[in-house]
């Protein structure tokens, strides 16, 4: 592997990233050429998005799309609306979609895109505009065949249904394939809300198997309550699983007897999409629920929540990672020499994706599928790809991240030589 691969230490997401890569690469002795190919974007694009607001005022917004790799298919990723979004998260949120793409074995390459915008101060018109300039400005970048979009953090599925009408308008004929994570109406995936937290729970139930733990009647603690952790809590909680904590941006609910899942849901449905005074639950703050006395921890909000700071005090034995880059790579040291297993990012994550790439055949094809051959073929990709990614870690002698990373590595960059594009 080359040389000029450095061991990165900080908690940056990129730097994070960059640190599980240039390990990952050690061990399968990846020659420099590949190394420097795939450690850095294909392409990067950053636009201002000048935007009418309904007082008549102009405001721009800075918006992002980072194709990181294309060489297994389109490139495919999110759009997160956030005033924390920047270049550096844009960039290690669209290299873990190539190494997820390649972990799960569906054909798309890796790509990412964010607005650093507040998505609750702007009214839905402005949001509209918004997206739709957003589109307008990334015409050339985003296609069925070139790279796919898809919600991420503060986007669903009215920004994809204007997206994929903005973009239809744009060439000229009906484009549904250029979106993923649309209204079912609009040629959306019967499935695809439940895909990421039903492959959390695949994932769970596969390792639990491995460390010999019968779900039922397990605890765990889940940290984030929207589209990923909640469902991920429901589907814990109907394998038999007791969820003694959940938490999201007001705090953390805990109750020793086991949170009913169904009715904390059905609270935040009624109360603007917050947990907020809910009371099924003793009052608990976000760094109490990650240092639980459970058996599974599923971080399920947002990036570097399991750092160097509170990895030692974390007491489950398996970490399941709904959200991406939860656990810093400095976290990940103290983890392993902890012994508990993680379930990385890249893999148990990945049943979302796996459902959008079902949604674009679907669109290709014309004819959807029924809710049961979406879950069905969904199911078998997690549990294969679980499978794997367990064979590397045994074969090597590494820890589930680094294996996950071996397996994508591999395999993208099998598919760089094999393309030759490394100029001529
Ligand atoms: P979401 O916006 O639906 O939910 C995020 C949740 O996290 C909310 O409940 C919010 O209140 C909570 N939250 C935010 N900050 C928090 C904090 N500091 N502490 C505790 N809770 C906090 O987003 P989502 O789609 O569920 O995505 C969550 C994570 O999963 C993100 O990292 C995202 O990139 C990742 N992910 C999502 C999908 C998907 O299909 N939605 C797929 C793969 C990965």
């Amino acid at each position: 592997m080359s040389n000029n691969a450095t061991i990165h230490s900080s908690e940056n997401p990129f730097e994070s990233m960059m640190s599980r890569f240039d390990e990952a690469a050690r061990i399968i002795g990846l020659d420099d050429a590949s190394y420097n190919v795939l450690k850095s974007p294909q392409k990067t694009v950053i636009v201002n998005i000048p935007v009418t607001m309904d007082d008549g005022k102009v405001r721009v917004f800075e918006g992002f799309r980072v194709v990181h790799n294309a060489n297994l298919g389109p490139s495919k990723g999110g759009i997160r609306y956030s005033m924390d979004v920047n270049l550096d998260e844009v960039k290690a949120l669209a290299a873990w979609m190539t190494w997820k793409c390649a972990v799960v074995g569906i054909p798309y390459g890796g790509a990412k895109g964010g607005i650093k915008c507040n998505p609750r101060e702007l009214s839905k018109s402005e949001l509209e505009r918004l997206t739709r300039s957003y589109t307008d400005l990334m015409v050339t970048v985003f296609g069925p065949d070139k790279d796919i979009p898809a919600p991420d953090m503060g986007t669903g599925q009215q920004e994809m249904a204007w997206i994929m009408d903005e973009y239809s308008k744009l060439v000229g004929h009906s484009s549904p394939a250029v979106v993923t994570g649309k209204p079912l109406v609009l040629g959306g995936s019967l499935g695809r809300v439940e895909a990421t937290g039903r492959g959390v729970m695949v994932s769970t139930r596969s390792a639990l198997s491995k460390l010999g733990i019968n779900p039922v009647g397990t605890t765990c603690a889940v940290q984030g309550f929207g589209n990923v952790g909640s469902i991920s809590a429901k589907l814990l909680q109907m394998q038999g699983m007791k969820v003694l904590a959940i938490s999201d941006v007001s705090g953390g609910y805990y109750n020793p007897d086991g949170i009913n899942v169904e009715e904390a849901i059905a609270y935040r449905d009624n109360n603007s999409g917050t947990l907020e005074g809910y009371k099924g639950g003793k009052k608990i703050n976000n760094e109490e629920l990650l240092e639980l006395d459970v058996t599974v921890l599923v971080p399920a909000a947002m990036e570097d929540q399991i750092t160097h700071e509170n990895a030692d005090k974390i007491k489950a034995k398996l970490i399941v990672e709904g959200a991406n880059g939860p656990t810093s790579a400095n976290a990940d040291e103290i983890l392993n020499k902890k012994g508990i297993m993680i379930i990385p990012d890249i893999l148990a994550n990945a049943g979302g994706v796996t459902v959008s790439y079902f949604e674009w055949v679907q669109n290709r094809l014309g004819y959807f599928w029924t809710e049961e051959r979406v879950y069905r073929r969904a199911d078998r990709v997690m549990k294969q790809s679980f499978e794997a990614v367990y064979q590397a870690s045994q074969k090597y002698k590494i820890s589930m991240r680094i294996a996950a990373y071996v397996v994508a590595i591999s395999k993208v960059a099998e598919v760089e030589k094999l393309r030759g594009k490394f100029g001529i």
